[in-house]
């Protein structure tokens, strides 16, 4: 098997696509679409760094670390783990490889047994992958405990006994349990309260530190991502439309979307004027997507190119930063100068939505 392997790299993704068949009709015997959940995603990870992938919900971004830890099939591509391409493994080969590739979950209370204690939780993914005899087994929880900051004795305790944080905190431990190379920590703070969410991500980074974690790291929280990732990976409706080394995707977005994404990031200085872009109508249906580029529909800077052909990722400088868009070499200025001009507008669609809310339902519309 030829291996595209570079040094220092874990995984590299290659042109991955989910495309669900969508039947209608009185026994669904009709496809009425197609939607293209992931379509053509590729991205690369080196050991110890973290790629964060964002994008508002249904944007793919979730079916796309599911695809790489391959808990569904994909419709194409390849997911190559050092130097193997795991979509072609089946059996012990893909059990094997699984150990080394874990997941956190959104949702601590959901993702725990509440008929198992916690040591027992910790114990079982030791157990499906035959490691150890009942004590080395023991020693190992207790050692996971104390890694994510609990301790021995909570081993006995169930997952209703424990605050939300401290839930989370069990399932890192869990991912944790089999020693692994890559975790897929999806949305693994939007659950807790923002004083908690903080020391969730501490604990994240440093058991990075101390074990030399890769994370692909799925988030819809600009403000996590900043602080958590290296490189940053915005998608839209399926397709990755701007990568880069974080510093330079938060200081120079040059795609119009990731531009409103970070001017949502909410500031900490009420003094401080910031235009806030707000893109135009809905998202557009993921069965349906517009023609040429998919955003054209809510960019304020769509030209007629825009609406016929769809922009490949190109470089933006020497730094990995890449971008989909026609025209990012002509925006940022025009840019700045829209978004004052879009401003008062924003302002005024945002009173009145408030306005509606306060109405109240038999108001809508
Ligand atoms: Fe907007 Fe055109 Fe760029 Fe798409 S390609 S983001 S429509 S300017």
């Amino acid at each position: 098997m030829s291996t595209p392997r570079k040094d220092g790299l874990l995984l590299e993704v290659v042109d991955l696509a989910k495309h669900y068949k969508v039947n209608t009709g009185l026994v669904f015997s009709r496809t009425a679409g197609t939607v293209k959940a992931v379509d053509g995603v590729a991205f690369q990870l080196k050991r110890g760094e973290t790629l964060a992938l964002v994008g508002e919900s249904g944007c793919g971004k979730s079916t796309t670390a599911r695809l790489v830890l391959r808990l569904i099939e994909p419709s194409a591509g390849q997911v190559w783990f050092e130097g193997r391409d795991i979509t072609t493994l089946g059996g012990s080969e893909l059990r094997a490889m699984r150990r080394r590739m874990q997941i956190v979950f959104q949702d601590p209370f959901a993702s725990l047994n509440p008929r198992m204690t916690v040591g027992a939780i910790l114990e079982e993914p030791l157990k499906v992958h035959g490691i150890g005899d009942a004590d080395t087994r023991a020693k190992r929880v207790e050692e996971l405990l104390g890694l994510v900051g609990l301790a021995p004795y909570h081993a006995k305790r169930y997952p209703h006994e424990f605050s939300g944080g401290q839930r989370q905190r069990i399932g890192i431990a869990r991912a944790l349990a089999v020693e692994p190379d890559l975790v897929v920590c999806d949305e693994p703070v939007s659950a807790l309260d923002v004083s908690i969410q903080a020391q969730v991500v501490n604990l994240l980074k440093d058991l990075q530190a101390r074990l030399g974690l890769s994370y692909l790291f799925i988030a819809h929280d600009l403000a996590v991502v900043k602080h958590m990732a290296d490189r940053v990976a915005v998608m839209y409706l399926g397709r990755i439309v701007e990568i880069g080394p974080k510093d330079a995707v938060f200081a120079t977005p040059r795609h119009p979307y990731t531009r409103t994404l970070l001017s949502a990031i909410p500031r900490p200085d009420p003094h401080r004027e910031t235009a806030r872009q707000i893109p135009g109508g809905d998202v557009p249906s993921p069965m349906n997507p517009p023609p040429g580029c998919h955003f054209h529909t809510r960019c304020a800077f769509a030209s007629e190119l825009c609406r016929t052909q769809s922009p490949a990722l190109r470089p933006t400088d020497a730094s990995g930063h890449m971008a989909a868009c026609h025209h990012f070499e002509t925006l940022p200025d025009v840019v700045v100068e829209r978004d004052r001009a879009q401003a008062p507008a924003a302002a005024k669609r945002l009173a009145l939505y408030a306005e509606r809310r306060a109405r109240g339902p038999a108001s809508a519309g």
